[in-house]
């Protein structure tokens, strides 16, 4: 297949643009460099299946840039990561979030309707839930969404953009066929430690604490310890970013004209802030500071997946599911690049 990958140079999209690469695929990664990394283009490249792979600088929101790309490389179907993606900075800059996740995709959609693309797999989230009672965790597919956040607010219009295109799609007889893949927690990193996660600034709590523990920081914040939660830390459903590719490999090869999917990618279990420490702590061997702090905006208290539905339709569940595996794949690469893709 030739596969379009918005986002490919950065944390999720580059473990995919190598996964595609790995099965043979044609690859076009599209990336503006805002805040993916050239470097993870260079190293694909020079890997067995890198000739199969091309770059693209720009933003996914340039449409007819977007749209000549399309044409030029004959693509079959689109896999979206290119997105803002941190809760907090979303509720402090809320416009940044609308503009990069929700304008810059009606550009790419419009681009993929203008060109036929047949196959569409979205990177939602998660935060389009919000956070559902009690009794809706694990939370299934047919939750209400009631996003807490700017972030799952884009996410969730995300959703209704493809739904929308899908619709008029079905009453033009063309086809196109889509999912909305709600993530959870993504973390860890490939293990044949070539790729790995930079984020500048790192907001999320397994490399932020990763980087306690190798010293790069002074300390680790808790952002609230009286949630309403067994320690009073947030809970969250923490995916190897390797199994996360791997369900976005069985969605695009499974879509068919006319499909509105929806999955929710986790692993089933939730662990707290408190237990990523403890776990940090145990495999790198290191204390390091922590401090409680007041909770962040926009977080809810209790998230974790049921995700049986993909299992069901697909097969798929995740392969790594101990919290140690997943933090040892991310301390490996941090260990070994201590400036990121700078090192
Ligand atoms: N968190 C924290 N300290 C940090 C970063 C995150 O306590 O330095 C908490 C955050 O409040 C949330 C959980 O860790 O409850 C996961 O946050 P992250 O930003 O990793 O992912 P999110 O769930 O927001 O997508």
């Amino acid at each position: 297949m030739n596969v379009l990958v918005t986002g490919g140079a950065g944390y999720i999209g580059s473990h995919a643009v190598q996964r595609l690469l790995r099965d043979g695929h044609q690859v076009v990664a599209l990336d503006s460099l805002i805040r993916g990394h050239a470097r993870t283009m260079e190293l694909l490249r020079e890997r067995p299946g890198g000739d199969r792979l091309t770059f693209v600088r720009a933003d996914v929101g340039d449409r007819s840039l977007v749209e000549s790309v399309l044409r030029a490389h004959k693509i079959d179907g689109v896999m979206h990561f290119a997105a803002l993606a941190a809760v907090g900075e979303s509720v402090d800059f809320p416009m940044l979030y609308y503009r990069n996740n929700v304008s810059a995709m009606i550009a790419l959609l419009d681009a993929c309707d203008a060109v036929g693309v047949e196959r569409f797999v979205f990177s939602s989230s998660c935060a389009t839930y919000g956070q559902p009672p009690d009794a809706m965790v694990p939370i299934p597919e047919h939750c209400p969404k009631s996003p807490m956040s700017p972030y799952g607010m884009t996410k969730l219009h995300g959703e209704h953009l493809l739904a929308d295109l899908s619709e008029s799609c079905a009453r033009r007889k063309r086809p196109f066929g889509f999912a909305a893949l709600r993530y959870f927690n993504v973390a860890g990193c490939d293990r044949t430690g070539l790729l790995g996660e930079d984020h500048d600034p790192e907001t999320h709590i397994i490399p932020v604490v990763l980087q306690a523990a190798l010293l790069r920081r002074e300390s680790v914040a808790i952002f609230g310890t009286d949630y309403p939660t067994p320690d009073g830390t947030c809970v969250r459903d923490y995916v190897h970013v390797e199994d996360l590719v791997d369900a976005h490999v069985a969605v695009l090869g499974a879509l068919t004209a006319g499909d509105r999917r929806a999955y929710n990618l986790g692993i089933g279990k939730g662990y707290s802030v408190r237990e990523i420490i403890r776990a940090v702590r145990e495999v790198t061997k290191v204390d390091f500071k922590v401090v409680e702090k007041e909770r962040r905006a926009g977080d809810p208290p209790r998230l974790f997946a049921d995700p049986s539905s993909i299992r069901r339709d697909l097969g798929w569940r995740a392969s790594v599911t101990d919290l140690h595996d997943i933090i040892a794949s991310a301390h490996r690469w941090f260990l070994e690049h201590p400036r990121g893709y700078r090192s």
